[in-house]
């Protein structure tokens, strides 16, 4: 189920299991048979929902997909920056191994280190945009997904 408030989906099987995360409310309405709290924002999530439901409900939808744009486009970013950092390193590591040693690696020289340093950071940040950018990307489907079936009047929960 998705809160209409924030578009927050929630998993019911989830919520049922573990009663701590989420506090069921029993009696909201007559006529709804199971309601829930938003773990988010606090919003009474309900099924049956009327059409202002539906409707904030999109406009939440429309907001986590920009959420999910602006978390990819951090993501390339920082790939990005990793890429850059990658190749820095590479320059380093070869400025290690010296001429005047017959280009043996010197493990001990300040360039190895930078190098070394500069692997690690790239590391770190590839991994960080590679995680934002498929956050981004599965956020935006979700709730792709979700606009299409309120576009269709499918939508049901
Ligand atoms: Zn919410």
């Amino acid at each position: 189920m998705y809160c209409y408030h924030c578009g927050k989906k929630i998993d019911e099987t989830k919520v049922k299991s573990d009663p701590t995360t989420i506090a069921k409310v029993e009696e909201a309405k007559a006529d709804t048979s199971v309601s829930y709290i938003c773990p988010r924002c606090g919003h009474l999530i309900h099924s049956n929902p009327t059409e202002a439901d539906v409707k904030s409900l999109a406009a939440a939808a429309h907001a986590e997909m920009q959420r999910g744009r602006n978390s990819f486009a951090s993501g390339m970013g920082y790939s990005l920056i990793g890429i850059i950092c990658l190749l820095i390193a590479i320059i380093f590591l070869r400025l290690a191994h010296k001429p005047g040693l017959n280009y043996a690696l010197q493990v001990e020289s300040s360039e190895f280190i930078v190098s070394m340093i500069l692997f690690v950071v790239c590391t770190i940040l590839i991994i960080i945009g590679i995680v934002l950018v498929t956050k981004g990307v599965l956020q935006q489907r979700k709730y792709k997904v979700l606009l299409d079936s309120i576009q269709n009047k499918t939508f049901y929960q």
